[in-house]
């Protein structure tokens, strides 16, 4: 990887993340029988974004079950990840929980009952529980900056709102929010994170995080909706149930066979880290490893 050239660019918008140098590269692949393999920068943390949308959906369904399908959708957008476009005409329900809209209302969800403190608090003590590793935190400061910056969430948070999809007071459900993508976390962490839903809802330990037919369902989700309007292009060049966030990692799963995270800050034009999609289309080439083939 260190001899590709284009490397993408980093998310200017978020002021935490624009002076991150896009020379950096990690991976980490934990295999289904405990295996670890890591390459380049895997043990540099990075701020984790909208793959928290994972974690979060995971959390939410949790907690209402199928009830959230009544207020987010499970369809690609087929728009960028901020879109407000599609939000008027459908009436104020995200298309899925993987683009921001959709993560507002999980992220309202998640709210219910609690203090947004007590609601950070347990999203990230459930990221902590599934990589065992009590050492993730939250880097305040891009906290901070997105909450100081983030015009166009707060705006589709308002929106949803109004037409009654948000229940909490916007400021607590962004809130919640900025804190969820601020979660720091290196490529080894984030790829044992990522191991129930390579082995059908469980912990390595055996411990039942969720369902076999939902860890099923979350892995379709992020096949179909995990990288914005280039979803489809992912599964054409990788295969694999993924999800990608604007700090340039990538969490992408094969089933019964690998939790794979992969992260260079530079991003192509629809947000997706440019080296990590690249490094996961060749893993695959090399592998065989396809929710498509016959060979996984
Ligand atoms: N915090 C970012 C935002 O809301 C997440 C976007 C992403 O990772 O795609 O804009």
């Amino acid at each position: 990887m260190a001899a590709e050239q284009d490397r993408g660019t980093v998310a200017r918008y978020i002021p935490g993340l624009a002076s991150i140098s896009p020379d950096q590269f990690g991976m980490a692949v934990v295999g289904a029988d405990g295996s670890l393999a890591t390459g380049g920068d895997a043990k540099t943390s990075f701020s984790i974004q909208s793959i928290s949308k994972v974690f979060a959906l995971t959390m939410a369904l949790g907690k209402v079950g199928d009830q959230l399908w009544s207020r987010v959708g499970r369809e690609p957008s087929g728009n960028a990840f901020n879109s407000i476009v599609q939000l008027e005409a459908e009436h104020g329900i995200p298309r899925n929980p993987f683009i921001n809209a959709g993560a507002l209302v999980v992220a309202d969800v998640n709210l219910s009952g609690h203090m947004p403190r007590e609601s950070i608090g347990e999203l990230l003590r459930f990221v902590r529980y599934l990589a065992d590793d009590d050492s993730i935190a939250i880097d305040e400061s891009v906290a901070r900056g997105e909450a100081e910056t983030g015009y166009r969430n707060i705006a589709l948070a308002n929106y949803m709102r109004a037409f009654g999809n948000i229940r909490h007071a916007v400021e607590l459900v962004t809130g919640c929010y900025f804190h969820q993508c601020a979660i720091a976390m290196d490529c080894v962490q984030l790829a044992r994170a990522g191991r129930f839903l390579m082995l059908d809802g469980r912990q390595p330990d055996g411990g039942q995080v969720v369902s076999a037919r939902r860890a099923r369902r979350i892995n379709a989700l992020m096949l179909t909706c995990g990288h914005y309007d280039a979803s489809g292009d992912f599964a054409f060049r990788v295969g694999m149930p993924g999800k990608s966030g604007v700090g340039g990692g990538i969490l992408a799963v094969v089933p019964g066979k690998a939790s794979i995270a992969v992260w260079s800050p530079g991003l192509n034009e629809s947000g997706n880290s440019q080296l990590g999609t690249l490094a996961l289309e060749r893993l695959a080439e090399a592998t065989g490893w396809s929710v498509f083939s016959a060979r996984t």
